[in-house]
Formats: C-alpha cells, sequence, structure tokens
C-alpha cells in the first residue's frame, strides 16, 4: 500500500482534527492551533485569538465540504461553499522569498490563513488531489486519502463506516419489502 503524500498530510490532520463522530475536537483553543501550526512547520504570530480559532475551524470545515465532493455522485450545490467562500475573500497577501530562497506568503494580518490557504493551493494542485475524500458515511466523515487502483473507495474503513452503511441499507431495503 502506498503511503498518503507528504503534501496531503497536513490537510489530513487539520481536517480530522475535528472527530465528528466522536464529537472531539482536537483544536478547541490558541494553545492547541499553535501547538498545531509549529508541528506542521507554520507559525502563529501573538495576535492570533479566540476568533482566529473559529476562523481555523471554518476553514477545516470548508475543506472538509471539498472533499466532501470529491465523493459525491455529481457536483455539490453552490451554497455549501458560502462560509469557505465568505473566509477566502477575507485573504489578501502577497509573496516573499526569505533568506533560504523559499516563497512564502508575506501577510501582516490574519497570516495564519494566508498559510492555510497556501497548504491548499500547493495540495490542490498536486495529481492525486481528488483522492482526498471525507467518507460517505455522515456520522463520520473521516478525511482519507483514497489508495484504491480505480478510486472507487467511499468509506474511511470497510470494516467500520463501509459494513455500517451497508447494513443499514439492507435494513432499509427489508423495510421497504414488508411495507
Ligand atoms: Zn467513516
Amino acid at each position: 500500500m502506498t503511503a498518503v503524500p507528504d503534501e496531503f498530510a497536513s490537510l489530513l490532520s487539520l481536517v480530522n482534527s475535528f472527530d465528528i463522530e466522536a464529537n472531539k475536537e482536537e483544536l478547541p483553543d490558541v494553545a492547541a492551533c499553535l501547538a498545531w501550526f509549529e508541528a506542521h512547520g507554520l507559525w502563529l504570530d501573538d495576535s492570533f485569538g479566540e476568533q482566529d480559532v473559529a476562523a481555523v475551524h471554518r476553514f477545516r470545515e470548508g475543506v472538509r465540504v471539498m472533499w466532501r465532493a470529491h465523493n459525491a455522485s455529481g457536483p455539490l450545490s453552490a451554497n455549501v461553499y458560502a462560509d469557505i467562500n465568505a473566509l477566502l475573500s477575507g485573504v489578501s497577501f502577497h509573496w516573499s522569498v526569505d533568506r533560504a530562497g523559499v516563497l512564502i506568503p508575506a501577510v501582516s494580518h490574519r497570516g495564519y490563513l494566508a498559510q492555510l490557504v497556501t497548504l491548499l493551493v500547493s495540495a490542490s494542485g498536486k495529481p492525486n488531489w481528488h483522492r482526498l475524500k471525507v467518507c460517505q458515511n455522515q456520522l463520520c466523515e473521516w478525511a482519507f486519502y483514497d489508495q484504491s487502483r480505480n478510486q472507487s473507495h467511499r468509506w474511511c474503513s470497510m470494516t467500520a463506516c463501509g459494513s455500517r452503511q451497508k447494513a443499514r441499507r439492507y435494513r432499509e431495503r427489508q423495510r421497504q419489502r414488508g411495507e
């Protein structure tokens, strides 16, 4: 099995920092966000506060919706992107080259969003971008990298969500027949 490409690792980690099924938030506050950004080679400035934590969550959920589209039978309606689009419209940044010759976003305001957008822009230009999906089980929506040959995986794990969904559909069919 091939590993998840490095260029997607941070975004996957971000989207899965909220475990919907367990209702577990790994980035509840400024300190947790700081630790996450540092662990992923990013930085936060001193002005990062509680409302910025909420913006990180909005960005994360917007990416989740984008990956839901990768796992849908058709395009999603435009309004599901309203929140991330509103967030993105407030991000402006210019580029700068640092001393190591690396291109970096140079921002004075909400630099953390510019860094997240940079991650997203970079990842979305990669050939396997559409392999990033969220589980079709609406109670789960765990983000995963579809490693199947024909990119046909719909659930984060066949043993957990896949079999559960199949059992549910089977029960529904049985019920419909009984009516
Ligand atoms: Zn799942």
